[in-house]
Parts: structure tokens; C-alpha cells; sequence
């Protein structure tokens, strides 16, 4: 079993080393004063402090289903499953469904495939194009997989948005094999331009649909949730009570009490929107400028550009980058290509991003000369 590249490097790293690895959110913009605020209300009442039940604080899953209603997929609140941020919704569902073959992309979500790995599972990675997932490939695969695990909304780590005619395509090839699909979508708020209609939406009997606060609230509460049906959701519940009893009842009061107030979180996820795509658009330019030979595509939301140096071992690279203090993720460890790369635009400084290329490219430079 290999540890994940992404935790290894953020404990080995110094305070001064500019990290485009991990998808942390900009630090500035959590919303520190109304969560402080909500944090108090939470402790008002003892019974913050009490065992909670295992699918989930009530008023949280009611506060989430409405959510989903309002996009227009109605939801229930017992349709929600509260995890542990979304990736403990993801290892839930794949023990349960232990030993299974999986669908997935190609490049994949790390912690995604270490679940896979763990829970015994045989996966079938298929290329991604500029739409989404190769759909020939895709519907070859489904007709021999049990699950298909997706990200569909500005995925990790490709950045790539599956467009409204793959969704609807992959929603029918999916219904005539009867595969479940395991869609991940912690990214689908942090839209440039305009959200997209989810998978599941379409598929609403066949699907887990994750969700999470990390990208948009804050990773530290570690809050998540699977929606799903009733019928899928129900044998997930005695493993969630197996691993951790219940989430924290504690966040989940403090993130309830936060949506509270949500004219206050519309705007927060309007001003990440905003300062995202600012940070993308500035990232590509310093791109452009210290490192033109860096081949992408420009991400339509999201926190993750891709791309590829041609010919260039970016394993190789990346640890002569972590001596002159920066660093990022090789694509290898998305299951991608040699000279892949995956930078995260949103964590650091307009300063920190030039100075970090400007790094990258000395270290280039030096191994040229
Ligand atoms: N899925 C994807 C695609 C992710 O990128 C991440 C976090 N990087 C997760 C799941 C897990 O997020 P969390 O557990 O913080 O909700």
C-alpha cells in the first residue's frame, strides 16, 4: 500500500516551499468570522456536545436536501448520509462494495484509487478527452463493471468539465448496463462560468452523489455527505456506524448554523468563483511567461490546472524542485502520463505563484544547461 504523494509532501515540506500540490483553498477567503459566529451558536445549546445519530444531524440533511431541490433534484433528508468529508462517503461505498470492478477515469483522484486499491477493487481507467471520459471506451467498460466512479465538474486532476451532451450520454449508457455510478463532486460550486446538471440528477435510483464542504467552506470541519436512495443509501449506514459512530457533531451544527444565514454563503461562493478565476486566468499568464513550453488546457472552474512538459520526467522534476522550495504533483500519481503535471492555482499568493514558476523554470533551465 502506497501513502498518498500529496500527504507525504505537505509534511516534509518547509513553511518557505510554495506549494501548487494539494488542493487547499486560498486561507484569505474562508469565511473566519461568520463560522467563528457559528461556532458560538453551535456551543450555546449542551447538546452540541452529545452523541449524534450515524446518518447525520437532522436539520444538516434538511438544510443539504433543500440545497439539491432547489437545483432542481429533488432530495430527501433521508437521502443524505453526513461522512467525514466526502472521502470517507467514497471508502463507505467502496467497502460495501468490497472487491467489485470500478470504471474510472484516466488520470483518477489519488485518494480515490488508494480506496480502490484497499477495498480489493479491479479497476478500469479510461482516457479522458476535452468533453470528459471517452464514451466507446466508457460503455465497453461499464458492460463489465459493477461501478463507475466519476468527476465529472472541473475533475482532479485533469481540470476537464464533462459537457451537458457527455452527461446525458453516459446517464443512458449507464441505465441499459445497470452499472451504479459513484459520482464525486466536491468542485461542481466553483463554476468560472455556469453550473452543470450532475449525473445523478438524471439517474437518481442508480447513483451516490458526493458532496462536500472542504473546497467551499472549509477542509478542517471534514464534512461531506453521500446522496443517494433510500434503498442505497440504507446498507451504508451499519459501516458508517462500524468506522466512526458519527461525524463530528460539533461541525456539523457549526456548518448548519453557517447555511443559516444563506444569502452570506451565496455571496462567499460568488466571491471564491470570482478570486478563482482570476487566479487561473493570472497563473496561466506567468505560465505563458516563465514556462512557455507548458502545454494545457484553461480549467473552467475548479482548483487544478493539467498539462505536460513533452519529454520531460516530471518525478524527476519535482524533486529538484522540492531543493529550490517549490513544488507540485507529477501526473504518475493520477495514474497519468511521465511528463504530466498538476498544478493547484488556488492556495497560494499572486506573488507566491510567480515566484514558484520562476523557480520551476531556474531548476529547468539548470538541468538544460
Ligand atoms: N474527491 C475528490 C475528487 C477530491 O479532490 C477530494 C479532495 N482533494 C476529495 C474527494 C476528498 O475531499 P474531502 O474528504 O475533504 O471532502
Amino acid at each position: 500500500m502506497r501513502r498518498s504523494f500529496i500527504r507525504e509532501i505537505l509534511e516534509h515540506t518547509s513553511s518557505d516551499t510554495i506549494s501548487f500540490a494539494g488542493g487547499l483553498p486560498d486561507v484569505s477567503l474562508f469565511p473566519h468570522k461568520e463560522l467563528q459566529t457559528a461556532t458560538h451558536n453551535a456551543l450555546e445549546n449542551a447538546e452540541s456536545l452529545q452523541y449524534g445519530t450515524s446518518t447525520g444531524y437532522t436539520p444538516l440533511k434538511e438544510q443539504i436536501a433543500e440545497h439539491y431541490s432547489e437545483r432542481g433534484f429533488p432530495t430527501a433528508p433521508e437521502n443524505i448520509l453526513i461522512t467525514s468529508g466526502s472521502q470517507q462517503g467514497l471508502d463507505i461505498i467502496c467497502r460495501y462494495h468490497c472487491g467489485a470492478s470500478i470504471t474510472i477515469e484516466k488520470p483518477s483522484y489519488l485518494g480515490a484509487l488508494n480506496v480502490f486499491r484497499l477495498n480489493s477493487m479491479e479497476t478500469t481507467s479510461i482516457p479522458l478527452t476535452e468533453n470528459g471520459i471517452k464514451l466507446e471506451a466508457f460503455k465497453q467498460s461499464i458492460a463489465k463493471s459493477k461501478l463507475a466512479y466519476l468527476i465529472p465538474d472541473f475533475q482532479n486532476p485533469s481540470g476537464r468539465c464533462y459537457t451537458d451532451k457527455t452527461r446525458e450520454n453516459i446517464a443512458k449508457m449507464l441505465e441499459d448496463s445497470q452499472t451504479l455510478l459513484i459520482e464525486d463532486a466536491p468542485y461542481s460550486e466553483l463554476y468560472f462560468d455556469a453550473p452543470h446538471k450532475s449525473i445523478s440528477q438524471i439517474l437518481p435510483k442508480q447513483s451516490y452523489h458526493l458532496g462536500s464542504f472542504s473546497k467551499v467552506l472549509s477542509p478542517a470541519l471534514r464534512v461531506g455527505w453521500i446522496r443517494a436512495d433510500v434503498e442505497l443509501i440504507k446498507p451504508l449506514i451499519a459501516y458508517k456506524e462500524a468506522m466512526d459512530l458519527h461525524t463530528s457533531g460539533i461541525t456539523q451544527r457549526i456548518v448548519s448554523e453557517y447555511l443559516k444565514d444563506s444569502e452570506s454563503f451565496e455571496k462567499h461562493l460568488q466571491i471564491l468563483r470570482v478570486v478563482y478565476q482570476e487566479k487561473m486566468h493570472y497563473f496561466c499568464k506567468q505560465l505563458e511567461l516563465h514556462l512557455p513550453d507548458f502545454e494545457y488546457i484553461e480549467p473552467k472552474g475548479g482548483m487544478f490546472i493539467y498539462g505536460k512538459f513533452n519529454g520531460v520526467d516530471s518525478r524527476a522534476l519535482v524533486q529538484e524542485c522540492l531543493k529550490n522550495g517549490v513544488v507540485f504533483v507529477p501526473g504518475v500519481e493520477f495514474g497519468g502520463g511521465n511528463d504530466e503535471i498538476r498544478f493547484n492555482f488556488t492556495h497560494s499568493s499572486f506573488d507566491e505563484i510567480t515566484e514558484g514558476l520562476k523557480r520551476i523554470k531556474s531548476v529547468i533551465d539548470l538541468t538544460k544547461s
